[in-house]
């Protein structure tokens, strides 16, 4: 015994000589992952830094083998094809707030806009404008209304139905979702702090190691593939921010350009004088998948119709839009999180 116990204080001493001032708290690791055709990192703090990440990456991708519309052997791919399945309550889920979020949103957010996508090629990456007759033929199968719950089953799963017609796609909501997945996981993990970035959504979880909010760059839209160019840069501690934008994914064709963002009410890509907006929330959980919605819903609106919404605080965000001409609009509930970039061009406003 007392071998044993002069073994571990010689271990103890030799840890604490050879740590020296490092904290195991602040250990660190990151990974990149690619899942639901997004580049990934998750950043994450504390002694159990390696095991929520990897937990966390494990998740993504049963997620994306829930919601993938590609993937013939996803729910969401079983349902579009069958018009009806029994799919697991989780996702049954996501739909119901999915429902909910287009009927706030007057229909500018709708997960039926799926057959219109599919029209345009942005489900395959193999574009086209489709004509107007032909969207106008799916545009009577778009609306939240196509879809019902038929029952829920003893094996936990519901039978769900669409209309003829209707599909659903879950891209504006999905890496959201997922973000709110992997902040519960960090959270079991009770990792202290962490940045967990799926494409154009962030979640920063509390601050950094030097006390510091983290920086989170809201890209510049009109220099894409510029990684380091930002309309602005956000400050953020335990908080959420989603951006949706018109450059992340878009083709050409006759010197005219479409985007992936699509106004359910006429099937086009939505026209609205925007080419970013950033929906910023507080870091609980079920925030993630509402900015991802927001962000594509108010995309559609546009400005004013978009202002209007947040002024109803109908729900608890704040907002940061990129226009066309050259501004960046941001909700006075963030100017303090809101650090300017000089010389990129833009001009800055504040809105109350
Ligand atoms: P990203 O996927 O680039 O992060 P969004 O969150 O804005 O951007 O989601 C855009 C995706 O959502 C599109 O690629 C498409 O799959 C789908 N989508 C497009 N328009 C709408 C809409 N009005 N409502 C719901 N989903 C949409
Ligand atoms: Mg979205």
């Amino acid at each position: 015994m007392k071998k044993i116990c002069a073994l571990l204080m010689a271990l103890l001493l030799s840890l604490s000589a050879g740590c020296g001032t490092i904290d195991p708290d602040e250990a660190q690791e990151s990974i990149q992952v690619i899942a639901m055709d997004t580049a990934m990192i998750f950043t994450a703090y504390g002694v159990n830094s390696t095991k929520a990440d990897y937990a966390a990456e494990e998740e993504v991708y049963r997620l994306e083998a829930m919601l993938s519309r590609t993937d013939e052997e996803s729910q969401v791919a079983r349902l579009n094809s069958q018009g009806t399945a029994d799919i697991d309550a989780e996702l049954w889920g996501l739909i119901e707030t999915a429902m909910a979020y287009s009927e706030a949103t007057g229909g500018a957010f709708d997960i039926t806009v799926a057959p219109v996508l599919l029209a345009w090629g942005f489900t395959t990456d193999e574009y086209q404008v489709p004509s107007q007759a032909e969207l106008e033929a799916l545009l009577p199968a778009v609306g939240a209304e196509h879809i019902r719950c038929l029952g829920e089953n003893a094996d936990a799963t519901v039978t769900v139905e669409l209309d003829p017609g209707t599909q659903i796609d879950l891209g504006a909501i999905g890496k959201g979702y997922a973000s709110d997945r992997v902040a519960a996981i960090f959270e079991e993990y009770e990792i202290p702090r962490g940045l967990i970035r799926l494409g154009g959504s962030v979640l920063a979880i509390g601050d950094r190691p030097d006390g510091e909010a983290w920086r989170v760059g809201i890209q510049d839209p009109r220099d894409p593939d510029n990684a380091e160019a930002f309309a602005a840069v956000l400050n953020l501690t335990d908080a959420y921010a989603v951006t949706s934008g018109s450059y992340q994914r878009y083709f050409e064709q006759d010197g005219k350009r479409y985007h992936h963002i699509i106004d359910p009410a006429t099937g086009y890509p939505a026209d609205s004088g925007l080419t970013s907006v950033t929906v910023v929330t507080d870091g609980t959980q079920g925030n993630g998948t509402l900015c991802d919605a927001l962000s594509t819903a108010l995309f559609v609106m546009g400005e004013e119709q978009a202002l209007d919404f947040w002024r109803s605080d109908v729900y608890d965000f704040q907002l940061v839009l990129v226009t066309e001409d050259g501004r960046v609009v941001v909700t006075d509930g963030l100017t303090d999180e809101l650090t300017k970039v000089e010389g990129n061009g833009y001009t800055y406003e504040t809105v109350s």
